[in-house]
């Protein structure tokens, strides 16, 4: 059955039609620059690939030019628009109403519409692809898969936070956390490598390192703690996000320095992390200079590091154990320099890294720990819209 799952974004699409339940993915592509005159469609089946630079005035029309070329009779996958019969869509927030994927209703519209508030850069955007994708593709079902519900399962205890519980009980804040259809992803990868579908117990850590980074401590497949919270900004120093800042900061910023809340928001969320230390989010890049002596790229990777391994110890507490810890995403996939200054002086957790196998090229997953580590150190290619494909076609 063809599923097509949809990423839209304000003024790009990502999507891929991939088969289920063979997983077979069919075909891949972006439209980017929607709304201007040189918009682009990329379109990828195997190893053929082609783009097309026009006009695409808005996401329908963006969609219609995905089917074009996904009819197309030379290197088209499907016959008709219809084969299509579930598309799967990305919700980057579900607040506190999804904590799993669902058919898409008026009420479900409805909700994600109000979520608005919460994901203002996100949810709208994902909300009209919603219902480009009802027109263009009337007689499939509509799924959404939020970013948010994998990360539900967290405690009171860990989502909280502590200042007037007013503001949790009337404006629903607390912390949320992001990344999750990719820590669900991994995490499930991982206990299917480990043999733990049969055990009662697994106690993981999920390291997502991309441009935007988030660890979840998962404890018999659920998650119990997160690294992001309200907003995408906490936690892990990430490539142009601060993570983790005493409050304090801010109100300095404002109060003392003259910087208004909008400048306050934009340093620490585009111009902060990586950027802001090395002058390059690029970690290809801070990893060269670095390596060519380059002192604050050498300093910035061991801070990245450093907090990395923090949370790794408070998330070891929090399970009472670690079976293992897995690293996914660009950086997580890729950077063997990163992995191996996470992994460094280790001993109180029982984590050795075996060299070797930690610098070896990428195939599937792969267990780079030493045979002796207590701890597994597993490095998974992250797969968010097989994820979201899997969900839908499981939930219909
Ligand atoms: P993502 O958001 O998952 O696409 O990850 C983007 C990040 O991955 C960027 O910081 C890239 O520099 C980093 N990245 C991609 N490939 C590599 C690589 N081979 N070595 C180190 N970092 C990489």
């Amino acid at each position: 059955m063809n599923v097509l799952v949809i990423n839209s974004g304000s003024s790009s699409i990502k999507y891929q039609l991939i088969d289920m339940p063979s997983e077979t993915v069919k075909a891949t592509g972006l439209i980017e620059r929607i709304g201007a005159e040189n918009a682009k469609i990329t379109y990828k089946k195997d190893d053929f690939k082609t783009s097309k630079e026009l006009h695409i005035a808005n996401h329908e029309e963006g969609l219609t030019q995905m089917n074009r070329f996904l009819m197309h009779k030379e290197f088209g996958v499907i016959a008709d628009k219809d084969d299509i019969k579930i598309v799967g869509h990305r919700v980057v927030h579900g607040g506190q109403s999804f904590s799993k994927t669902v058919e898409i209703t008026e009420i479900v519209k409805s909700k994600i519409q109000s979520l608005c508030t919460l994901a203002p850069l996100h949810n709208p955007p994902n909300l009209k692809g919603i219902e480009v994708a009802e027109n263009v593709f009337s007689k499939a079902r509509q799924v959404a898969v939020f970013d948010t519900a994998f990360l539900q399962t967290m405690p009171q205890k860990a989502y909280q936070y502590a200042i007037p519980k007013s503001f949790l009980e009337k404006e629903d804040i607390r912390a949320y956390g992001f990344h999750g259809t990719s820590h669900k992803y991994v995490s499930e990868k991982a206990q299917e490598f480990l043999d733990y579908r049969n055990q009662s117990s697994s106690k993981l850590i999920s390291i997502h390192l991309g441009n935007g980074c988030s660890m979840t401590a998962i404890k018999d497949g659920k998650a119990i703690d997160h690294s992001m919270g309200f907003g995408p900004a906490n936690g892990l120093i990430m490539g142009i996000r601060a993570g983790d800042i005493d409050q304090s900061v801010i109100f300095y910023l404002m109060d003392k320095l003259g910087y208004s809340a909008k400048e306050v928001n934009d340093i620490l969320l585009k111009e902060s992390g990586m950027l802001g230390l090395t002058g390059s989010n690029d970690l290809r890049d801070i990893q060269q200079k670095a390596e060519a002596g380059n002192k604050d790229c050498r300093l910035a990777l061991e801070m990245n590091a450093y907090r990395i391994k923090k949370y790794i110890g408070a998330y070891a507490v929090a399970l009472n154990g670690l079976d293992a810890i897995i690293f996914t995403a660009g950086i997580g996939e890729n950077s063997a320099l990163m992995r191996d200054l996470v992994c460094r002086d280790m001993d109180v957790l029982g984590l050795q890294l075996d060299q070797n196998n930690n610098k070896m090229a990428l195939s599937e997953i792969r267990d780079i720990s030493t045979k002796t580590s207590k701890v597994k150190i597993l490095v998974i290619p992250t797969n968010e819209e097989l994820e979201i494909a899997k969900q839908a076609y499981k939930i219909l």
